[in-house]
């Protein structure tokens, strides 16, 4: 009885180890599920291979530029391809490509149904949703040499139709500008320089104070763009803000190439497009919290250092590059890179972001007439309000446009 016992036993050891032995060799094939779900992971490496294969695919494609002017008779300058190579000033790289613009007078389309029917992205469905201004994030990129001479325009103009909306993004505390807006200044202690590190540590700030806030929908401008809110309302409704959604405008006809230093020395190419941030763009919730791991609390500034890219750019990296996400190409968004002579008529009224000519092109503003000439006007916006909003005090009493 005992040796048959003891020969029970040694069977169930024997047993056991075989059944440990077997859970063993099917750990690894577990292990891969058991990964943690919720923040995406970075797409396998190289990343940018899968960038690759999109971008000979959407060269296939119909190009913006050839959807845009589709007689490819180009007033504007064209796009030069030297302004890839030199990484080292942002100006010349990111701002100075000047995007063709389509001639916008009289177009009788819907602008948010041709930017759905022609956009870059994926062909999937977007969901819409009732959308509120409040759900609007909109971050006012500044700096305190713009205070009085930018920002008080568009207190005057867009922001008093947004205030509840708007966030002043700067890096100096103004007492006078604390006193008008209150906890929507935010002084993000970035240094007041246009450096590709000082804009990029301002971008960082404008993306944690977003995620903050709780709201559907991050919207980027700079202190030199209008906003109309309606219209701008109207374009995020068609989506849904738990989707993966970037939209804005390039200002190159092509997607960018750039070097990732992942490592010290090593360095692989990346191609993605990006939307200027001279022209304003906006990311949905959902896409914004899948960024989390490359732009949240600083990690921003140590993820644009690995492209050595701008702000702009950098956001484009993130979703187009690193997480596979299209950018949604509108012609509702506009810098003073383009040649806004070009968009007339009742169609000024329809856009979502408007600019007016930087230094180096003081004369390249909306042609809005009617209401103030160039001299009390010069930047147009306030004519674009008046247009918008005629009721307001300072507009004169009848608006003609
Ligand atoms: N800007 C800044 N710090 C600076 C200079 C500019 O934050 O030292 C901001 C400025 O307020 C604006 C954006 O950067 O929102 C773009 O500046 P600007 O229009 O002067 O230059 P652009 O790149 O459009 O030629
Ligand atoms: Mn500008």
């Amino acid at each position: 009885m005992t040796y048959s016992c003891i020969g029970l036993s040694k069977i169930c050891f024997l047993l056991s180890v075989t059944f440990c032995a077997f859970l063993l060799l099917l750990l690894p094939k577990f292990q891969t599920s058991w990964r943690p779900r919720g923040y995406p992971q970075p797409l396998p490496s190289p990343p940018f291979n899968s960038c690759k294969s999109e971008f000979h695919h959407q060269q296939s494609e119909p190009s913006l530029t050839d959807h845009l002017d589709p007689e490819g008779t180009d007033t504007t300058h064209s796009v030069k391809d030297e302004t890839l190579e030199k990484w080292g000033d942002y100006r010349l790289h990111t701002r100075a490509s000047i995007l063709k613009l389509k001639e916008q007078n009289g177009s009788s389309t819907n602008p948010l149904q041709t930017m759905l029917k022609d956009h870059h992205a994926p062909a999937g469905d977007f969901i819409k949703e009732n959308l509120e201004l409040k759900d609007i994030f909109i971050a006012v990129k500044t700096t305190r040499k713009y205070h009085k001479t930018r920002l008080d325009l568009l207190f005057q103009t867009w922001i008093s139709q947004a205030k509840r909306q708007t966030f002043i993004f700067t890096d100096w505390e103004d007492h006078e500008l604390r006193l008008r807006a209150g906890d929507h200044m935010i002084n993000t202690n970035c240094s007041a320089v246009h450096t590709r590190q000082a804009l990029c540590c301002k971008m960082s700030v404008e993306y944690d104070k977003f995620l903050e806030s709780g709201r559907k929908w991050f919207c980027h401008v700079d202190d030199d763009n209008y906003v109309n809110p309606k219209t701008l309302l109207h374009l995020l409704s068609a989506f849904s803000h738990s989707q993966d959604v970037y939209v804005g405008k390039p200002s190159l006809d092509h997607p960018i190439e750039a070097a990732d230093h992942v490592q010290n020395d090593e360095s692989t190419t990346v191609k993605f497009w990006f939307a200027t941030g001279g022209a304003g763009f906006c990311i949905s919730r959902g896409l914004a919290l899948k960024m989390s791991p490359w732009a949240s609390l600083g990690n921003f500034i140590s993820t644009a250092e690995r492209v050595r890219l701008p702000d702009d750019c950098t956001i484009g990296y993130i979703i187009e590059g690193l997480l596979g996400v299209k950018l949604l190409h509108s012609p509702l968004f506009h810098s003073h890179l383009e040649n806004l002579q070009r968009l007339r008529g009742e169609s000024v009224l329809q856009q979502v972001t408007l600019s007016y000519g930087g230094p180096e092109n003081k004369h390249n503003v909306l042609s809005v007439a009617g209401v103030f000439g160039l001299q009390q006007d010069p930047t147009r916006f306030r004519s674009v309000h008046c247009l918008l909003y005629p009721n307001t005090t300072w507009c004169p009493t009848k608006n003609i446009l």
